[in-house]
């Protein structure tokens, strides 16, 4: 975004060349849904947007003017959103707005990259060059995460096949008709249908769980579900089969479903992994999907200011940092956009601090295991626990919530964001005070 008298170049290669999701040459086209999701304070959608609406997102002021009825969700007429973005991007006096793709990544400039899920071929070839093939991925192949708190551990026990190492795995045992009944639920339930340019998106190491159980009924316990190497100590057997669960974050409130990449629709997930022994409260802080996208390997890239490793002029935002949805690519773009400028200006950059969505999400993104990155939507298990958490899941949420936004408002305070560091795009420093939702303090 352009602050005062630095003037910017938004390169947009469409109509002239078009994406295969998208139709306009409209900015901020949305792609799919119209919903930028939960708008409750309850959930981790809902901080974050509060939390853009604290540092002023131009975005989701928009959102906001072209916002259409949807519950506690926030949805948008999805044309007039893109219209008025388009038109106030376009007719800001700092930004000149040039219609063509970007093949090369400039070098020597200061520059934000948004290029998106679907950046042109010939430009990921220009990125892969300067980020190394090994650290920009084509597809996603995500398996869902669960909080530690909503698992049964009387059903389930510690361990690592063949006791390798030391016990790192969460083993939910099944035994054969336990197995049979689940293969049955995974081969009945429903996909996400898949679009035309992702038909060729399977690839052997990461099919999804309900293409490799269609491949017959001992498949899976064959392949991500063997038991080999396990003893339950319940039975002192050997389970039929089991599903995995690595620990995916420090604090080891989060777990991951080894293997269990899928396009069931999210509905299905809570159905069918519920059938599970040891899930059957499973809370699912991030659905399984696979996807096509342009990501790079953010902890090998990033720092959590958004800027390159490699060059510290050079940043990175939306959906290409592996952040994933259109609020996280929000998020991500205005923390871009905010540091860029301040580098410019010879002012040290910025991240809000750990307790915040905004904060959480852009260091996981610079901070997450490389070895085993995956994109990532805001959900809670990046905010670090509470000290002293309440027990009902929805104080817990709100409690999160609170320390949130205090956090965000002490820090933009610190941060002198008001001695003119940002600026909105009239020229208006911003008022932080507009993020305290009264309903929430
Ligand atoms: C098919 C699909 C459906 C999705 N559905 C949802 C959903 O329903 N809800 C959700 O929350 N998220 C969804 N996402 C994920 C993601 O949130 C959106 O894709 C979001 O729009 C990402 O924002 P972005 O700014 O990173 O990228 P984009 O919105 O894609 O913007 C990137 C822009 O860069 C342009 N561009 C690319 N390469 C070049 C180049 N070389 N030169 C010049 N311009 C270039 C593109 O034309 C595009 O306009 C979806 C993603 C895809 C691919």
């Amino acid at each position: 975004m352009a602050e005062r008298g630095i003037s910017v170049d938004l390169f947009e290669m469409r109509p002239g060349k078009q994406t295969p999701a998208h139709k306009t040459g409209c900015l901020a086209e949305l792609v799919c849904s119209n919903s930028l999701k939960s708008d409750s304070p309850t959930t981790a959608s809902g901080i974050l947007k509060r939390e853009l609406r604290c540092l002023d997102s131009l975005i989701l002021r928009i959102a906001e003017e072209t916002a259409v009825p949807a519950g506690s969700a926030l949805a948008v007429d999805r044309q007039r959103f893109a219209d008025r973005v388009t038109e106030v991007i376009s007719g800001h006096h700092l930004i000149r707005v040039v219609r063509e793709e970007v093949r090369e990544l400039p070098r020597g400039v200061p520059l934000v990259v948004a290029s998106g899920p679907l950046t042109s071929k010939v430009f990921s070839q220009s990125m892969q060059g300067l980020l190394g093939e090994s650290n920009l991925y084509f597809y996603d192949a995500i398996a869902p995460l669960i909080a530690a708190s909503s698992l049964d551990y009387h059903k389930i026990f510690l361990g690592s096949r063949y006791q390798k190492g030391d016990p790192a795995y969460l083993n939910c045992p099944m035994d054969k008709s336990e197995y049979l009944t689940f293969h049955d639920g995974l081969l009945s339930a429903q996909t996400v249908p898949m679009r035309s340019f992702e038909e060729k998106l399977f690839f052997e190491p990461c099919l999804p769980v309900e293409e490799l159980a269609r491949r017959g009924p001992r498949t899976l316990a064959f392949g991500p579900m063997k038991a080999v190497g396990l003893t339950d100590p319940r039975t002192g057997r050997r389970p039929y089969a089991i599903v995995q669960l690595r620990q995916d974050n420090t604090e080891a409130t989060v777990y991951n479903m080894v293997g269990f990449q899928t396009r069931l629709r999210r509905g299905e997930q809570r159905r069918v992994f519920r059938l599970i022994p040891g899930l059957q409260q499973a809370e699912f802080l991030r659905y399984g999907s696979v996807h096509r996208n342009t990501f790079v390997c953010g902890p090998r890239i990033l720092q959590p200011t958004m800027q390159t490793r490699e060059d510290e002029r050079v940043f990175l935002a939306g959906q290409i940092t592996g952040g994933e949805g259109y609020v996280e690519s929000v998020s991500t773009g205005l923390l871009a956009g905010l540091n860029l400028t301040r580098v410019i200006r010879g002012q040290e950059p910025v991240v809000p601090p750990r307790t915040t969505a905004v904060g959480s999400l852009c260091r996981y993104l610079s901070q997450a295991d490389g070895d085993h990155f995956q994109p990532m939507n805001v959900n809670f298990g990046l905010l670090p626990p509470l000290d002293d958490p309440p027990r009902k899941r929805e104080q817990r949420n709100r409690a999160m919530a609170r320390r949130a936004l205090r956090d965000l408002s002490d820090w933009i305070d610190r941060e002198e964001m008001k001695k003119g560091a940002h600026h909105r795009e009239d020229g208006q420093a911003i008022s932080h005070l507009t993020c305290l939702g009264e309903e929430l303090l």
